[in-house]
């Protein structure tokens, strides 16, 4: 084009990135790839492999290897042989191993970069100046807490093996994101990237090899999802760590449960992007801009769905329009394209159906008339308005350069619509009143809240979502504490028993009088169960000394809804739910000689064990009025002219199956942390022995605490446990029983993704109070929130 043509239009010139470097490595490895286990490529082979492809021009870019059962046995192998050595080494030393993985990436970041754009249609410039520093940023992190893990997390190990598999939006980063915190916690990993991103993680191998990771510690296999399924499924996997679709999370969720695995799901979204009357206007359409076309929409935090206020609905609508029109779709490697091409032709086709069906529904659709090139997938950057919130189009992932438009009036409002989803993963929130948006960013359900900006990532900031959008973070303190597990969990010494022995009845314990029956303990109120049953309750003899109500799911859905209604627990002061704890425990006492002797009836045990069980359960109390004003969050300082207010938000309703075992303790063991972090609780007692749970209502109608906090039905428990857990209003399920309970809550969990913590009773040892309370309990009673604040004008 001539210099005159081009003061004419003003336009771009092509600005192509070189691909020289990637294409020559592709050649110099036959552009044919085997897998990497134990530090070794294996041989490729012609029988079971698959072409990767360039989107942009769909012209073949490598084989790679569709790998078997045996070459996943292979690599969980080896890894299981690294991992106990690469464990055993100091934090510095393998520190200094994730710190040379670090400058290496910095090294070859062009290569990198120009290789994630061939295999993922991505423009370059996003991956240039995002994903590759943030990969870089993400294990110089880790390197960190390697150096630190002694001192920052005392009386915790590596879980062991991990499985990890990511999906195709982010190749590079997600893998560093799963991999900087594993193995700098200790474990050994084998990592699946997806089927059609497979290149720079095959590449990520070699700098492993540079950098002088062990051998075993990092395996890459690829392959398809029946890949994912044979690490999922493998016996010797300590745990799943999963990017992807929330069909597929559901699907690792149902797979793994009883299995013993610990768990992390970062799933999909649909995430609202907020502007109110008063936010910067043309701030706001740049930050959407970014929100919803970095990486053609292909985000899994993407600002999805645009929530406006309707002063200014028309002048924002029309300059996102205006500025629809001047983005620019194409060559992936040209460094002046604002959007690249979609993944793979059958993602084109997804998302046009997506949106066939929204207009269909009466959705209005707008496409700027932007030049698409002639072959390649690609994608027109999208609008639909005129939607409304039970549309698919509203409801549902897309996962592509697709916007929806909605407006609102006020800012309750505005809160209603963003959390009229079942995802629950990111917002971004627009408006000059900064008392305002800080009045929001608590009320909407999701794991991270931009004010004022949007998609921002740090490797210090965890990042995850609540509801269907996953259970774990990545990244910060908390990402890390996803690959390492509580000490004594690992520990092969057999934690001192505490199973009281079941000798003689308890004397002088008063069963006559006039006959009782415990009923359930429903918002406040003490109720007759549903069903009209009541349960016997034997002494240690098997002579009957009471009787319960039997609950059934009729009861678990009133308690379920009793908890809903005490929503303003949350919001209580930490002070006010000290005092409150502190309280029960005060009352708990002045009953200590009442509880000893149930505890006696119940099970058998000596007045010195009840006596014991019942100090321990006040101590407990105290412990947790201690905590309710102690365990806080974090002020982040990312690289950028801003804070990340990392907030400790309770997880909401939270069901719990209580051990069979020290059945007063247990309870309370449970119940305290709970609501001393905000939480609203329905607690099923121990089967056996649960009159010290229904004796248990007297001391909370005498403390203050708000009716529907603590709900208690007795039942069976094993029922009652699949009810909570596959109830869509609980966010948390707890169960410190037996394996059966777990799994059947972990399996039920799976449907609305909630968070489950499962713990076997015969292996903990609940007197002890570093397995029986603290900060691991804390953890599991909160959801952490990160709230980016950037400063200035
Ligand atoms: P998937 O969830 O299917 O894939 C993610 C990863 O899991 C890939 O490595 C995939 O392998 C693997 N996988 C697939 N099936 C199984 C299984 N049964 N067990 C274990 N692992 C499995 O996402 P897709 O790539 O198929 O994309 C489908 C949709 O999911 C997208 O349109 C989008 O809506 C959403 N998605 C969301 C993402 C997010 O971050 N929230 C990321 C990617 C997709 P392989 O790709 O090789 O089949």
């Amino acid at each position: 084009m001539s210099i005159a043509k081009i003061l004419e239009s003003m336009d771009y010139g092509p600005a192509p990135e070189s691909g020289k470097d990637a294409d020559r490595w592709l050649t110099d490895h036959g552009r044919a790839f085997g897998n990497f286990i134990n530090g070794k490529w294996s041989k490729p082979s012609a029988a079971r492999s698959f072409e990767t492809r360039n989107p942009a021009t769909g012209s073949v870019l490598a084989t790679i290897t569709q790998s078997d059962a045996r070459d996943v046995n292979r690599a969980v192998k080896s890894a299981k042989v690294a991992q106990t050595q690469w464990a055993a080494r100091s934090g510095h030393e393998r520190a200094k191993v994730l710190y040379a993985l670090a400058r290496l990436m910095q090294k070859h970041a062009r290569l990198f970069a120009v290789l994630e754009t061939l295999d993922n249609g991505k423009p370059i410039r996003e991956s240039r100046d995002i994903d590759i520093p943030l990969v870089a940023r993400h294990f110089y992190h880790h390197a960190g807490w390697a150096q630190l893990q002694s001192t920052e997390f005392p009386d915790h190990a590596p879980v062991g093996v991990v499985g990890q598999i990511v999906p195709w939006n982010f190749p590079l980063l997600m893998l560093a994101w799963k991999i900087a915190p594993a193995i700098a916690a200790g474990n050994a990993v084998v990592l699946k990237p997806a089927e059609l991103t497979s290149l720079t993680a095959l590449r990520f191998a070699v700098l492993c090899i540079e950098a002088g990771v062990p051998a075993g510690v990092i395996n890459i296999i690829t392959g398809d999802g029946r890949v994912g399924e044979l690490i999922v499924d493998h016996a010797d996997v300590n745990k799943i760590a999963f990017t992807g679709s929330t069909e597929v999370g559901r699907i690792i969720r149902q797979r793994t449960a009883g299995s013993g695995k610990k768990l992390s799901l970062e799933l999909g979204g649909k995430s609202p992007f907020i502007v109110f009357e008063d936010a910067d206007i043309d701030g706001a359409i740049e930050g959407l801009v970014d929100a919803i076309w970095l990486n053609q929409g292909e985000v899994c935090c993407a600002g999805s769905r645009l929530l406006v206020q309707e002063g200014i609905e028309k002048t924002f609508i029309a300059k996102l329009k205006a500025r629809m029109a001047t983005l620019r779709v194409g060559d992936p490697m040209d460094k002046c394209i604002d959007i690249g091409a979609i993944v793979d032709k059958s993602q084109v086709k997804q998302i046009a159906e997506r949106v066939a069906a929204g207009i269909a529904e009466g959705a209005t659709l707008f496409q700027a008339k932007t030049k698409l090139p002639s072959k390649g997938c690609f994608y027109p950057p999208t609008l639909l308005s005129d939607v409304h919130p039970s549309m698919s189009v509203v409801q549902d992932e897309i996962f592509g350069p697709v916007l929806v438009s909605m407006t609102f009036r006020t800012p309750d409002e505005a809160v209603e619509l963003a959390n009229n989803t079942r995802y629950g993963l990111a917002a971004s929130i627009w408006s000059e009143n900064i008392n305002l948006a800080l009045d929001i960013a608590p009320a909407v359900k999701a794991g991270v809240v931009w004010v004022n900006c949007t998609n921002q990532f740090d490797a210090a900031v965890g990042f995850g979502g609540y509801r269907e959008s996953g259970v774990g973070r990545e990244g910060g303190g908390e990402g890390m504490l996803e690959y390492l597990v509580p000490a004594f969990e690992k520990s092969t010494v057999t934690p001192p028993k505490t199973k009281p022995k079941m000798s003689a009845p308890a004397a002088k314990v008063n069963t006559s009088g006039i006959d009782r029956t415990s009923k359930l303990y429903i918002g406040g109120k003490q109720v007759r169960p549903d069903g009209g049953y009541s349960l016997s309750v034997c002494g240690p003899d098997g002579s009957a000394i009471g009787l319960v109500g039997g609950g059934n799911r009729k009861d678990i859905r009133n308690a379920v809804e009793a908890a809903t209604k005490a929503g303003g627990w949350a919001k209580a002061t930490a002070h006010l739910r000290a005092q409150i704890l502190y309280y029960t425990a005060e009352n708990l006492s002045a009953r200590s000689s009442e509880f000893i002797d149930r505890l006696r009836q119940m099970t058998g045990v000596s007045a010195k064990q009840a006596e014991r069980e019942v100090e321990s359960s006040i101590s407990r109390l105290f412990s947790y009025g201690a905590w309710a004003d102690k365990f806080e969050g974090t002020v982040h300082a990312p690289p950028l002219r801003g804070v990340a207010l990392a907030m400790k938000e309770p997880v909401g309703i939270i069901g719990m199956g209580c051990p069979e075992e020290t059945p007063l303790l247990g309870f309370v063991s449970m119940m305290a942390p709970a609501i001393a972090m905000g939480n609203r609780t329905v607690l099923i007692p121990s089967n056996a022995h649960p009159l010290a749970a229904t004796d248990f209502y007297q001391v909370l109608d005498t403390s203050d605490v708000p009716a529907g906090v603590v709900n208690i039905v007795t039942g069976d428990k094993t029922s009652l446990m699949q009810t909570l857990a596959e109830h869509e209003m609980v966010d948390g399920v707890w169960s410190f029983g037996s394996a059966i309970d777990g799994e059947i809550i972990e399996r039920g969990s799976a449907r609305s993704i909630k968070r489950t913590w499962v713990r076997d009773e015969t292996d903990q040892n609940l007197y002890d109070p570093k397995q029986g309370e603290g900060r691991e309990f804390l953890r599991q009673a909160t959801e952490v929130k990160n709230i980016w604040i950037p400063y200035g004008e």
